[in-house]
Parts: structure tokens; sequence; C-alpha cells
């Protein structure tokens, strides 16, 4: 993969058109959480230093191609401005007549893209009105990549282009931990089924050499093998799939890990009773709610040993303690060995990121992506439009 970043263009005198993901959370109209937001200063920042003009394009919330006035980037446009500390300048109509008197440190930003019925058409006519608007195409949305929009897709190919900071930084982490990554190299899948992670898993055991299967996942595969898992969150109806993918693994010399050893209790919530015992001896009327310390250490010991970590996925029902313990300390042996610079540990989707930062650790991971969708349709090994859009 090969693509173009900031420091291949010549922005002097440019107007750069970016495209961007500040899809932030808002409560009663007032932006909850910014880091999205301060995600984009090193692009925005690089571009006027070097003398180009900043035209941001972005979605908010899915409007599905209509007009709905609460989904305007206009109640955004307050938030970009205080966190970039630069004039702001919303404009909903008329984008050619503003990129026209824009001032040099000014950064206009566009209207929701998604009310244009166009956009998630991957529209030509549509993604050229937005060319037309700049001179250089910049795309610094890697969580909007695994879609083919106008502005993500369309509007590549019509503007020389190149991937922003963030995506550059995203695209070199992700690269390092499954293009072209230093073995051994452990991913670590867990959550909640099986069925929303078959491609996912499919893939991982084609490229990695220890693959540890956690969370409600690792009961689907237990049961394939015969093993009673009681109440446990179970897709039975997926046996033949999981036996597979045990095939699938074996031929490819990946080792698979299990649980060694299951937490169990009879509810999931506080103060429930739990008891740790052997992954086939769980009681008919209990759930499997986490892992063990013997698995634990078994996967601490992989750990030790290897180069590399992709992590998607708990390794138990982290949201109520003490079924967070497994993902807890394998995430505290991950962030050290990161720490001391033994480990490259790559991280991603919205409960394992949510997990990561109850125990502690996110920082002392090499590199945790908050793309969400994007980053799962990497790792699943599929082509992301907003990037090969980027290539060539
Ligand atoms: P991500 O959002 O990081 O991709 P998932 O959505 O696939 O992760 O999985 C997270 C969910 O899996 C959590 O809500 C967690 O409670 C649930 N989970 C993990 N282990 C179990 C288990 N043993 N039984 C039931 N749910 C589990
Ligand atoms: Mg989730």
């Amino acid at each position: 993969m090969t693509w173009k970043t900031l420091d291949d263009m010549d922005f002097a005198g440019k107007r750069a058109l970016v495209r961007v993901d500040i899809n932030v959370p808002v409560e009663d109209g007032v932006v909850t959480d910014t880091t999205r937001i301060a995600r984009i200063i090193p692009t925005v920042d690089y571009i006027q230093e070097h003398g180009g003009k900043v035209i941001l394009m972005a979605h908010f919330g899915r409007p599905k191609g209509q007009v709905v006035p609460e989904m305007s980037l206009e109640h955004i446009a307050g938030a970009v401005a205080d966190v970039l500390g630069l004039t702001v300048t919303w404009v909903n109509s008329d984008y050619a007549d503003a990129v026209a008197e824009m001032e040099e440190d000014e950064v206009l930003l566009l209207e929701n893209l998604r009310f244009n019925p166009g956009e998630e058409k991957n529209d030509a006519g549509f993604a050229a009105r937005l060319a037309s608007l700049g001179d250089i195409y910049v795309n610094d949305a890697f969580s909007a990549a695994h879609r083919a929009h106008a502005s993500t897709e369309a509007v590549a190919h019509l503007l020389p282009s190149c991937a922003g900071r963030l995506m550059a930084e995203e695209l070199g982490a992700l690269e390092k931990a499954l293009g072209t990554p230093e073995r051994p190299v452990v991913a670590v899948v867990g959550g909640a089924k099986v069925s929303t992670k078959l491609d996912l898993l499919g893939n991982l055991v084609t490229k990695v050499d220890h693959l540890v299967i956690g969370g409600g996942m690792a009961n689907t595969f237990l049961a394939a093998q015969g093993i009673d898992v009681g109440k446990s969150l179970c897709e039975h109806d997926l046996a033949d799939t999981a036996r597979d993918i045990l095939d699938k693994a074996k031929a490819a010399g990946c080792e698979i890990i299990l649980p060694r050893d299951i937490v169990v209790a009879r509810a999931f919530k506080a103060g429930a009773a739990s008891e740790t015992l052997a992954p086939d001896a769980c009681p008919a009327d209990a759930m499997i709610l986490d892992a063990g310390p013997a698995t634990v250490a078994y996967i601490n010991d992989v750990l030790e040993k290897a180069k590399t970590l992709v992590w998607n996925g708990p390794l138990g029902a982290f949201e109520i303690a003490p079924f967070d313990a497994a993902t807890n300390a394998a995430a505290a042996k991950a962030a050290a060995l990161s720490k001391a610079g033994k480990l490259i540990s790559v991280a991603g989707g919205g409960d394992t990121v949510a997990a990561l930062n109850q125990a502690g650790v996110a920082d002392d991971f090499t590199y945790i992506s908050t793309a969400g969708g994007a980053f799962l349709e990497w790792m699943e090994g599929k082509t992301l439009p907003g990037v090969a859009a980027l290539e060539g």
C-alpha cells in the first residue's frame, strides 16, 4: 500500500478540501467530548503553516440524504473553532462564493455532507461539485474509509489526493500490526458473538501465530467441542463454523487459545457470587462470564514471547466486576510490555476501547484505534474504498 501524505503536497496558495470525522457526541446542544475535533489539529495546522487554506467536509449523524436541522454542522462549528483556536465559518449553501471570499487563516466548514443524497451514493456529480471547491483533497477520516462515499472515494479521483496526519498515523499503526508485523503475532478476539466476527476470525487465523478467543464467543467454541456451557451466551447453531475455524487455524499453523478455566455465576449483576472452574465444569444453571487466572497466566506467557499484538473484544463481560478481571490482567500485561518497548500493541473496537480505558492502560498501548467499523474491516482483511482511492 502506498499513498501520499501531507509532506508530498505543495499547499502554498492552494485550497485544501479536507475530509474529517467530527461526528462528536452532543447532549442538549453541547458537545460533550471534543476528542475527535482535537485529532484533526495537526492536519489543519500543517496546511495553514504551508500556505494553504482549509475547507473542512464532514458528516454528522445519519440524516439519510435529507436536511435534518438537529444534525446541522452549524451546532458543531463553535466547538471546532474553540478546539482549533481559529475562525471557523459554517456554510450551508453558496459554497463557491464562500470559498472565493475566505481569508488565509479562516477555516470553512461545509454543511453535513449526508444532507445530500449524493454523498452516500458516491455520486459523481456531487463529488465533482465538492472537487470544484478545492485544489488538493486530503482525507483525514480513517473512520469513514470503509464507506465508498462521494467525500471519501469519488472525490479522491478528481483532485491530487493525500492522507492527512491522523489517517497516515492510523494506517501506519495498522500496517505494523498486521501488514508486515514483527513475529510472533498474537491476536486477542473477544466480545459477545462469533456471528459478528466470523470474517475477522477467518482472516486472523491465516495471519497470526496465536489467536486467543475469549468472551461470549469462546463459549461457542467450547460448545462446538462437545462441552456443556449451561446458560452461557452461546451460538449453538455456529458449531460447524467454529469447527471450520479451528481446522483452518490448524492448517495455517495458528495456535488457538481457548479458556483453560472459566469464571461462572448464576446472574450477571454486581455482587453475584462467582466461582472459577474447569472449562467443562459449568453448572447447567450458570453462565460463563469471564476467563479464569490459569487462562490469563497462559495468555501472559504468550504475550511475553510475542512481538506484536492486535486486540478486538474483551475477554469477559467487563462491564461488571469481577468479570473484568481477565481483560484487565491481560491488558495490564500487554501495556507493561509495550511500555518497555518489547511489544507493539494495537487495539480497537467500541467496547474494547472502553474496557482498556476502564483498566487504565490505554495510554500504554502502542496504538488505540477509535475507528470502529473501519478498524474491524481492516482487521478482516478487506479493502477500504477510502484508502484504496488514495493509492497510486
Ligand atoms: P467491540 O465493541 O470492542 O468490538 P464487542 O461488542 O464484540 O466488542 O463485545 C463486547 C461485549 O461482549 C460486552 O458487552 C461484553 O459484556 C460482552 N461479553 C464478553 N464476554 C461475555 C460473556 N462471557 N458472556 C456474555 N457477554 C460477554
Ligand atoms: Mg461493541
